[in-house]
């Protein structure tokens, strides 16, 4: 072996997976099983008392779902992962390991339609309360802190529109503030942006969407960087304070580095329980494997669509970071250098009524509620993801009236743009 470091293409296909030592098998197995049978009762013991690794049961870790950790943990740059049923799942699990009740956080307000309703609705059943900033304005985080506040929850290539977000600027704040910062990479995945190197603490995907890719399985995966110090000033008892629940060990004190991953498995998924199946690992891992190949054609057609519709008459105006005239160049170019992703919003000049007539007149671009697949994929999202927010929220969040997004696939470029030419002559 040389001593050179793999380079992401060659994690993408080969971190944490090895041939399974008992029949050879060279893809990683499917370990379909509840659970596993302990040495002796010495052996249970200790994996209930955390003072050995090992499987006990699928709700809490699985030999399948262990090689998705690793591998994507890898590619972001982190010390240990936890895969989870769903990427909002993900988002539970993570701030229950930091907010009590009563508790804030920042949250900036250009997201996912389900995040801006789960931090809205769920989370204030909790007692969770978010407190939105704006991430085109930085100061709007640093007006946002207070005593309460427990993390900052941002989007690296943020819904709808494909903007770019300042993560560390953002960092800056965080820092100063004391907390975490969260960053959500799904629209990005780590081909185009690892926000570890930019100052985030803890990362979260939907590995339903670019990582998974192929729009086939449900995921979450959380990704710790083991940057943060949770022992200061009480303010994360669940990380810094003697758990009951494991013969009173400090989960930060014992596990350092990686004290937050282990946290979100032993405290959030055992007791919360959004477990993975083994099978959608198996289906996620697959997929992880081309997605540097994947993601680069994404980038290359949305680009390519994105300058035909920069161009067409009836468009009023595209929003795609990488076009060089538009608002988020500069953070792109910094941020993303290799592409500013798949996914973004144009507006009609037809307004509402046009976006409806639009997405139903298109044929290779599937109408749905998802990004991130092989396929290109269409919706409005003012009558759908984002129709729960009033007129002036929609527009602060990029979803007007007149919006339509694209998740742009890996087909022939020419066909997508034969597609949108037909769709809108029509
Ligand atoms: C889809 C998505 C989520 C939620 O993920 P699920 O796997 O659907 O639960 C969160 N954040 C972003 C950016 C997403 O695209």
């Amino acid at each position: 072996m040389s001593d050179r470091l793999p380079g992401f293409s060659t994690l993408a296909v080969h971190a944490g997976a090895q041939p399974d030592p008992t029949t050879g098998a060279r893809a990683t197995p499917i370990y379909q099983t509840t659970s596993f049978v302990f040495n002796d009762a010495d052996h249970a013991a200790s994996l209930f008392g955390l003072q050995a690794f090992g499987n006990i049961y699928t709700r809490i870790g699985n030999p399948t779902n262990a090689v998705l950790e690793e591998r994507v943990a890898a590619l972001e740059g982190g010390t240990a992962a936890l895969a989870v049923a769903s990427g909002h799942a993900a988002q539970v699990v993570v701030l229950q390991q930091l907010l009590q009740p009563g508790d804030e956080f920042i949250a900036a307000r250009k997201l996912y339609g389900g995040s801006i309703n789960q931090f809205t609705h769920a989370f204030k059943s909790f007692g969770w309360n978010v407190v939105w900033a704006d991430p085109d304005d930085i100061s709007s985080f640093e007006r946002a802190v207070t005593p309460r506040t427990k993390a900052i929850f941002i989007e690296s290539i943020a819904n709808p529109a494909g903007s770019i977000t300042d993560i560390e600027a953002i960092s800056t704040v965080a820092r100063k503030a004391g907390v975490p910062l969260i960053v959500d990479n799904t629209l990005a995945s780590p081909y185009l942006i690892r926000p570890i190197d930019h100052g985030a603490d803890i990362v979260v995907h939907s590995l339903t969407k670019f990582l998974g890719g192929h729009g086939n399985s449900l995921g979450g995966i959380i990704v710790d960087a083991g940057t943060f110090d949770w022992s200061t000033g009480g303010k994360y008892p669940m990380l810094s304070e003697p758990r009951p629940e494991y013969h009173g060990i400090r989960l930060q004190e014992t596990f350092g580095n990686f004290a937050f991953a282990i946290a979100c498995r032993v405290l959030g998924l055992r007791d919360l329980g959004p477990a993975l199946s083994p099978f959608n690992a198996f289906m996620i891992l697959t997929g992880i494997e081309t997605l540097p190949l994947r993601m680069q054609r994404h980038c290359d057609n949305a680009k390519a669509v994105a300058e035909y519709l920069a161009g067409h008459p009836a468009v009023a105006s595209v929003s795609y970071a990488g076009l060089p005239n538009d608002k988020y160049n500069q953070l792109a170019r910094k941020y993303a250098p290799k592409g500013a992703g798949a996914v973004f919003t144009f507006s009609l000049k037809g307004g509402y009524d046009a976006g409806v007539s639009l997405v139903s007149k298109l044929q290779l671009f599937s109408h749905l509620a998802n990004v991130g697949d092989t396929r290109s994929l269409v919706i409005h999202p003012a009558s759908t993801t984002h129709s729960q927010l009033d007129d002036a929220a929609k527009v602060k969040s990029g979803a007007g009236p007149d919006v339509v997004r694209l998740s742009v696939g890996i087909e022939d470029k020419e066909d997508l743009i034969a597609d949108l030419e037909q769709a809108l002559s029509a």
